[in-house]
């Protein structure tokens, strides 16, 4: 059984999942390395919500949006490879299509909260599970403040929220720190696109940062 299983994903396409609080710049840093040449084989997830669209987002783009009754009838048909509720609406991924995306051996990237990141990891013990973290929380509020989308109560929810993903995030695979973009989207290539890890420099920068983080 063990060799049938370990067969069946040497054939596959890696699966990356992505994960960081609420501001760090994690779909930033993945839209432009999905930019790079080396991304041609990586397709990006979309999923189900029950959230409202945002003005700019595009149905079938950025997500499916859908209605809670939608959800939950999806949640019974098992067509979820793992869901959760965040800020109050539903998140899913549908399994049909990252199982068919990763049989083509296209690489497979899912940017989810912890919650359903550690779902995927429970169900898929090889995919490779990434957590971005911000420098400091002060940095992070800074940035929820300059990107001018929540009143301050949305903001001190979201700070919240950040240290309890950071409890959990600190169990992923590979941690990287977005102190400064460039270096960051680096890191991201490399862990997605190589199969090396994280330069020495980095990866105890990552490692000091979450440690001030957990403090
Ligand atoms: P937003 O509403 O800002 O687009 O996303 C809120 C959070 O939900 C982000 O952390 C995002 O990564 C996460 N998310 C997006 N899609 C999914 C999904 O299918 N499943 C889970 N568990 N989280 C998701």
């Amino acid at each position: 059984i063990y060799f049938t299983y370990n067969k069946l994903f040497l054939s596959m396409g890696k699966l990356f999942v992505i994960s960081a609080p609420s501001g760090t710049g994690k779909t930033s840093l993945i839209q432009s390395a999905l930019k790079d040449p080396m991304a041609s084989s990586s397709k990006l997830g979309i999923s189900c919500t029950t959230r409202d669209r945002r003005a700019e987002e595009i149905e079938g783009t950025s997500y499916f949006f859908i209605s809670d009754d939608r959800f939950e009838e999806k949640i019974l048909n098992n067509e979820f490879l793992e869901f959760a509720k965040v800020f109050g609406n539903y998140y899913g991924t549908p399994k049909d299509w990252v199982l068919a995306t990763l049989e083509k051996k296209e690489n497979v990237i899912l940017e989810l909260d912890t919650q359903g990141a550690l779902q995927v990891k429970a169900r898929f013990p090889e995919a490779n599970t990434i957590f971005i973290i911000p420098p400091s929380y002060e940095d992070l509020q800074k940035r929820l403040e300059k990107r001018n989308q929540d009143t301050d109560e949305v903001i001190n929810a979201r700070l919240k929220e950040a240290k309890k993903e950071v409890s959990i995030g600190k169990s992923f695979d590979r941690i990287l720190v977005n102190n400064d973009f460039d270096e960051a989207l680096e890191d991201l290539k490399t862990l997605m696109f190589t199969n090396n890890d994280l330069p020495r420099n980095r990866k105890l920068h990552a490692e000091k940062s979450l440690d001030l983080l957990l403090d």
